[in-house]
């Protein structure tokens, strides 16, 4: 068990009286400053954005599109950087309690498809937080034409300067470069 914070029930909402709508009902949240664990990854920006929730044949639609940013370093020059990325999430929760009886329903059909709580709620954290574990790129950039680090003194290209030729070269071979210089 993972303690619960205040921001657990962000992304939940209770649609008990949607349920009662007919298909096609819906209501829209605005999401604003939620912050999720993630794994391996670090949010550097909230969440926010919007939920549309629509009462189907069958359960709810949740439509999600939202805006973040995660905490990477640029893969060439090892500066942190905050990468923005926005996901849409698209699911559909089927209930798990009969809502008129009270009883749970059977799932046995569907075991694979997502589920309202016990309570009547959507519970989008999880599949947010895979939209945005999946957002991650592969190779982020500080920007698209970063230099990266200098291949003789490390340090980044687009800071200082790099020309350094001969005060890196080891003082023995410029010696030695010197004393065969008259037999090339
Ligand atoms: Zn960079
Ligand atoms: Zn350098």
């Amino acid at each position: 068990m993972t303690s619960r914070g205040p921001d657990d029930d962000a992304l939940t909402w209770n649609v008990a009286g949607l349920l009662a709508d007919p298909p096609g009902s819906e209501r829209a949240y605005p999401i604003d400053g939620v912050r999720i664990e993630l794994d391996d990854l670090r949010l550097a920006a909230p969440i926010a954005g919007r939920v549309r929730l629509q009462r189907t044949n069958r359960g709810i639609l949740a439509t999600a599109d939202l805006r973040a940013a995660l905490a990477l370093e640029c893969s060439r020059c090892l500066r942190e950087i905050d990468y923005p990325v926005e996901v849409q999430v698209v699911e559909e929760f089927l209930p798990s309690i009969d809502l008129s009886t009270g009883k749970p329903v059977p799932t046995g059909d569907e075991p694979d498809a997502l589920r309202l709580t016990d309570h009547h709620e959507v519970d989008l954290e999880t599949p947010v937080r895979e939209a945005i574990q999946l957002a991650e790129p592969i190779a982020p950039l500080c920007r698209p034409d970063c230099p990266g680090l200098c291949i003789v003194c490390g340090g980044r290209l687009d800071e200082g300067t790099h020309d350094h030729p001969d005060d890196d070269i080891d003082p023995r071979l410029e010696a030695l470069r010197a004393f065969r210089a008259p037999d090339d």
